[in-house]
């Protein structure tokens, strides 16, 4: 069976759904292709909690034009909060490489130790050997003095407002299934129960997926950070919306954020993800105040969160305006490969017909 659509989405996250609504809201037949909804924004549900949470602290940015666009009405008055703690001492490392990220650290921050210590915290040993040009690109766009630029609202009883606002949109044209065969030059994607035909492709899985399916040579190395995290229950309250930094570089932990008042979500330093999550009662204790024991409910990993390199960027741009020219658009922070937020992913529908794409094709043709 082969279906027809204008509009092709692959992935059924949320730039996959914020992209459909466009599309429909500009009147033009889109469809989605994928499994479950909502990507990382999916809720999960605990028995201890008995209502839906987000895990992943994913805020919007009140001052962004996607904030605008989807919650003209939504108030934002639960901020976010942000707490630096536990500044202790430096260990500076014997070995780095000359153009590492670590190394822009020391010319670029000289007055603090802190980002130095957050991001060896978040990423490890990756600091030290490359040089993370999208990480640079990301500090560079929201952060000034190592301080946030931009306000991020807090989520409501614990559900993040994209989740509210797109789950408010329901239901979705989902054709369920995983891509198996992407054939960009006669536009069809095949999965196990068939074949979809699309003028327009616009593709949000992650980017090493792509030359998966479409057998296109992957010319330059993907690199990425992952993070674990902790879920932990406790009796007395946590202050919602919260968020610790711990800047001890001797701690286990990286930051911890509480999504509702009784559940803590702890992010593990990259070195420490096999520590015991029985371990580390007292630092939780320390971190937040409460006296209460925390009982670790569920753990969390995601091996790819952080899209913070690729090793050669001209043959990344190449091969996004190589496909453009074949009418797919790669899109959202794991497609285009990207360090970026929700709200700084281009959801422009103009740019799927640009016709003033550079023309460069080498070593895809
Ligand atoms: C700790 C943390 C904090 C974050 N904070 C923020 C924040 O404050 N603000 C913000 O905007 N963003 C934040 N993010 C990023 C946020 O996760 C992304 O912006 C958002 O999830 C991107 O949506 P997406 O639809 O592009 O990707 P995803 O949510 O990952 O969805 C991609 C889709 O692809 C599917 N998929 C993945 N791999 C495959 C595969 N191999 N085959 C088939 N399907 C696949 C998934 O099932 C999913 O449906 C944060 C992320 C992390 C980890």
């Amino acid at each position: 069976m082969t279906l027809r659509t204008d509009y092709l989405i692959a992935g059924t996250g949320p730039s996959a759904l914020i992209h459909y609504l466009n599309l429909q809201n500009s009147g033009k037949e889109a469809v989605l292709l994928g499994s479950g909804l909502y990507g990382q924004l999916k809720p999960v549900e605990y028995r201890q909690i008995g209502k839906p949470v987000n895990l992943l602290p994913i805020f919007p940015v009140t001052e962004s034009n996607l904030w605008k666009r989807l919650n003209p009405n939504l108030k934002a008055d639960n901020h976010l909060t942000l707490e630096k703690i536990n500044l202790n001492g430096i260990r500076r490392p014997e070995y780095r490489l000359q153009a590492c990220y670590y190394n822009y650290l020391l010319q670029h921050q000289q007055e603090s130790d802190i980002p130095y210590i957050l991001s060896y915290k978040q990423f490890g040993d990756l600091i030290f050997k490359h040089p993370l040009t999208e990480l640079k690109k990301k500090l560079n766009r929201n952060y000034r003095s190592g301080q946030p630029k931009y306000l991020k609202t807090g989520f409501v009883n614990g559900l993040s407002p994209y989740y509210r606002f797109l789950k408010s949109r329901e239901p979705y044209p989902v054709i369920p299934g995983m891509i198996e065969q992407i054939d960009y030059i006669n536009k069809m994607v095949h999965t196990k129960k068939g074949a979809i035909r699309y003028n327009h492709l616009i593709y949000t899985l992650p980017l090493d997926y792509f030359f998966d399916t479409t057998g296109l040579k992957k010319t330059f190395e993907l690199i990425s950070g992952g993070a674990r995290f902790l879920i932990y229950y406790t009796d007395e309250p946590l202050p919602e919306n919260h968020l610790w930094y711990c800047c001890d570089i001797d701690s286990n932990i990286y930051r911890a954020f509480v999504p509702q008042k009784n559940l803590l979500v702890v992010q593990l330093s990259r070195k420490r993800w096999e520590k015991n999550p029985n371990e580390i009662s007292t630092e939780l204790q320390s971190i937040t105040g409460i006296k209460e024991k925390f009982h670790h409910i569920d753990t969390t990993t995601h091996l790819h969160c952080y899209p913070l390199d690729v090793s050669c960027n001209i043959k990344k741009e190449e091969l996004a305006g190589f496909l453009r020219e074949h009418n797919v658009y790669l899109s959202g922070r794991f497609a285009e490969w990207r360090y970026i937020d929700l709200h700084e992913v281009d959801y422009d529908l103009n740019q799927y017909e640009r016709e003033s794409y550079v023309r460069n094709t080498v070593g895809y043709e």
